[in-house]
């Protein structure tokens, strides 16, 4: 019998048992060793509402400050990767990832000039993908895969229905899709129940932790910074706290000579 079917097993068996005893689903997967309990508490937080959060366009503010003062940790990409079960894998070409860091010089090419401090120049930036307004990705995807949400703005992934064409990999101009070249599964730490594993063949990305918005939660990556460098919200609601800081502070975005107007703003 598989490793994932014996846990498969065991994780109904203690569903019957608990359901009898009043457990809740997340308790019996922590019980079953299929939960880590950090990513279980992701976003667990008193602030977290448990109705959805909704906006009519989601945005993200990265304050690189925050970052560069907090030392350039990795508690951001550490939270996403864990509760999307985004696999790791020694060979770099194989490397799949939803949240990076990059150098503010690489992340910001068009912002580099040789007077920019060099503290500036080398603070690690969060990038992700950016849930364009006008999204290349979008437009090659020949299946429908991959589609811009009406509702909100995200950048939404089927992985059911991807061909593994790879055409949106080639169109996004940030790197922000990686490509499955292996089966996964194996290469993931710990695999949370509450997530869907990936297969090998398939494309995937950030889709701004829409699974959690439906909960109630903010981003993995937003409650795990301690710093408070990251936040979330309606750009379209000039009283939320991304259009005051938008309103407030300098900011960039990455490579705006391209059009595709991405929704991720850094302020410095
Ligand atoms: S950052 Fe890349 S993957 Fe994300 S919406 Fe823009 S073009 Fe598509
Ligand atoms: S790789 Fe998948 S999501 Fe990307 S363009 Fe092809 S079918 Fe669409």
């Amino acid at each position: 019998m598989s490793v994932e079917r014996r846990k498969f097993l065991k994780l109904a068996g203690l569903t019957a048992i608990g359901v009898a005893g009043g457990l809740s689903a997340k308790a019996l997967a922590q019980e079953a060793g299929l939960v880590d309990t950090a990513a279980a508490t992701v976003g667990d937080t008193a602030e977290t509402p448990s109705s959805p959060l909704r906006a009519k366009r989601w945005a993200m503010v990265i304050d690189v400050k925050k970052c560069r003062e907090a030392g350039n940790c990795t508690e951001c990409q550490k939270a996403c990767h864990l509760v999307h079960n985004v696999p790791e894998f020694d060979n770099p070409k194989d490397e799949v990832k939803w949240i990076w860091r990059e150098p503010f010089g690489n992340a910001f090419h068009d912002q580099e000039h040789e007077h920019l401090p060099e503290d500036v120049k080398h603070t690690m930036t969060p990038v992700l993908c950016n849930h364009c307004d006008n999204p290349p990705c979008v437009r090659v995807c020949p299946t429908q895969a991959t589609w811009k949400r009406e509702q909100d703005g995200i950048v939404m992934m089927d992985w059911h229905r991807c061909i593994g064409c790879r055409y949106c990999v080639a169109a996004c101009p940030y790197g922000s899709r990686s490509f499955n070249w292996r089966d996964p599964r194996p290469h993931i730490k710990k695999i949370q129940a509450d997530f869907p594993t990936r297969t090998r063949g398939v494309v995937e990305k950030c889709t701004f932790c829409e699974e959690r918005l439906v909960r109630g939660q903010l981003p993995a990556c937003v409650t795990a910074c301690k710093a408070g460098a990251m936040k979330i919200g309606d750009l379209e609601d000039p009283d939320s706290e991304v259009r005051k800081l938008l309103a407030e502070r300098f900011s960039v975005r990455r490579k705006p000579a391209l059009g595709t107007q991405p929704e991720v703003y850094y302020v410095l």
